[in-house]
């Protein structure tokens, strides 16, 4: 396994770093099972200044934090500044809210006074992909540092330092040893750490191949696992779509990050009367895109995270157009050595293409032709994935009906999709399962423990599953 930073625009190998050792991990493990024994007993309230303190420095850092991020994977410097600044809302946004999400809950019942109790479950296993290298971090560490669950991770072998970073920053926050460790392990360790029984829980941000092999191991050993996975997100423009809008946000919806979001618009499925416009507007925007130094603020398409990337595109384009698509514009090749893959739309893609249903994670817009909103929505449903998906239609009220027929796990009508702190974050079908952000986020890994209480046992009033004779 090579953990090594290559920049994508340069080509240069910025650095290599050496696997984690058996004897690193154990006293990581040993480190954060402690912690969580200690935890186990403190109040939230005593780990939310750091929290804070962390939203501060990724506000103070700003630049440099993004610079990481631009080196390790490429993404456009502008880019890298608002992932740093997102952190930065999450981080704040669990401290704001950690606690009242946290707070006891009381139930009504003749047992006695019973209420759910939120305690940490245990040291957590995170595996995160390099496409938003901080904000997937911050997603897992934010809650879970609040909740009091220690964590381990594997970032991907390709975004290095950016794993270093966010592990220093959360360190120089004033989080205690042992609260977020980095880890630089092989798939083979992974599964060890999985495996270990101080590891309580298993979050994976990725591919739908990387959450298969994960969640295997997480089952094998029931570990409770929450998957985010891939996606091939429609965006779906209804017969009544306000064509300005459409035309403003489409190419930002597929070629924002240079392609690689899970939830970036991966099929546009469009009504017939609005089909040459949504063409003719993708064009000039795929034309207009300047490829070039992604750290230059007149750049606007980055180069893709890596040569393996930017092959494993051309393939899936290559299979498609082998396969009947028409290839209905591809940006002319540019004279530069960095891994920028030519923005590219394809349309006649069939349900007997070999591409079809692939998620294909660059700048590639699919774009499919439909009769009315039924078949838009019937075509969006036709796919292994549900993860997001954005609808144009004549009015919010129309849209969120079409939105709610969409088999999916977060619709945005009439605007662009955006993650914020507290907009729950997840999918369905082969997109995974859980949630990220928000309430619901923070309890994924928390021991919801039922605590029942009375003075003495009260032998008139019971029900349910109840000793039925004296002894
Ligand atoms: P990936 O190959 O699955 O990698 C993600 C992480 O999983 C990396 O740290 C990777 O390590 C690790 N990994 C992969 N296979 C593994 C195995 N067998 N055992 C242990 N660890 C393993 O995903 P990717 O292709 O880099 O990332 C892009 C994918 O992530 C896309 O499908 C995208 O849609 C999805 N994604 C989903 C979300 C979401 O929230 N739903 C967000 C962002 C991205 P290595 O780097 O060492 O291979």
């Amino acid at each position: 396994m090579a953990y090594q930073t290559t920049n994508p625009y340069t080509n240069e190998v910025v650095k290599t770093y050496a696997d984690a050792t058996p004897e690193y991990v154990e006293e990581s493990l040993a480190k954060a099972q402690a912690l969580y024994k200690k935890w186990r007993n403190d109040p939230v309230a005593t780990r939310i200044p750091v929290l804070r303190k962390l939203a501060q420095l990724f506000r103070d850092e700003t630049d440099s934090l993004a610079k990481v991020l631009t080196i390790d994977m490429g993404k456009l410097f502008v880019e890298a500044q608002g992932e740093v600044l997102l952190c930065a809302q999450i981080a704040e946004y669990y401290a704001d809210h950690a606690e009242e999400f946290l707070q006891p809950r009381t139930i009504n019942t003749i047992a006695g006074d019973a209420q759910i109790e939120d305690h940490p479950l245990g040291v957590l296993m995170a595996v995160e992909p390099w496409n938003f290298p901080y904000y997937q971090m911050m997603r897992i560490f934010a809650p879970n540092f609040a909740v009091g669950d220690p964590i381990v991770f594997k970032h991907a072998a390709i975004t290095p330092a950016s794993a270093l970073a966010f592990e220093d920053a959360v360190r120089r926050a004033g989080a205690p040893d042992g609260a977020l460790t980095n880890l630089f392990l092989s798939y083979d360790q992974v599964s060890q750490v999985v495996a270990d029984k101080r590891v309580q829980g298993v979050a994976l941000t990725g591919s739908e191949r990387g959450g298969v092999a994960v969640a295997e191991v997480a089952g094998k050993y029931l570990k409770k696992n929450t998957m985010e996975l891939g996606g091939t997100d429609a965006f779906i423009v209804a017969h009544d779509a306000n064509m300005a809008d459409v035309t403003a946000i489409a190419p930002r919806a597929r070629l924002y990050n240079a392609g690689q979001v899970c939830t970036s618009s991966k099929r546009f499925i469009v009504t017939e009367n609005n089909y040459d416009e949504l063409l003719a507007a993708l064009k000039d925007a795929f034309s207009s895109v300047k490829m070039g130094d992604p750290m230059d603020p007149a750049t606007t398409l980055a180069p893709m995270n890596s040569k393996k990337a930017k092959e494993h595109l051309q393939a899936q384009v290559d299979m498609a157009l082998d396969g009947g698509a028409t290839a209905y514009y591809v940006h002319e090749p540019i004279d530069d050595e960095g891994q920028f893959f030519m923005p590219t739309i394809l349309t006649d893609i069939t349900k007997d293409n070999p591409a079809y249903g692939k998620e294909m994670f660059g700048p590639v817009a699919q774009v499919y032709k439909v009769k009315d909103d039924a078949e838009a929505v019937a075509l969006a449903n036709d796919s292994d994935y549900g993860l997001g998906g954005i609808v144009f239609a004549g009015s919010a009220e129309y849209g969120a009906e079409l939105a709610s027929q969409v088999e999916t796990g977060m619709v945005f009508v009439n605007t662009f999709f955006s993650s914020l702190p507290e907009l729950e974050f997840g999918g369905v079908k082969k997109s995974g399962f859980g949630r990220e952000l928000g309430q619901t986020g923070i309890s994924s890994f928390v021991n919801q423990e039922l605590v029942v209480k009375r003075e003495r046992p009260n032998e008139n009033e019971f029900g349910g599953l109840v000793l039925p004779h004296k002894f």
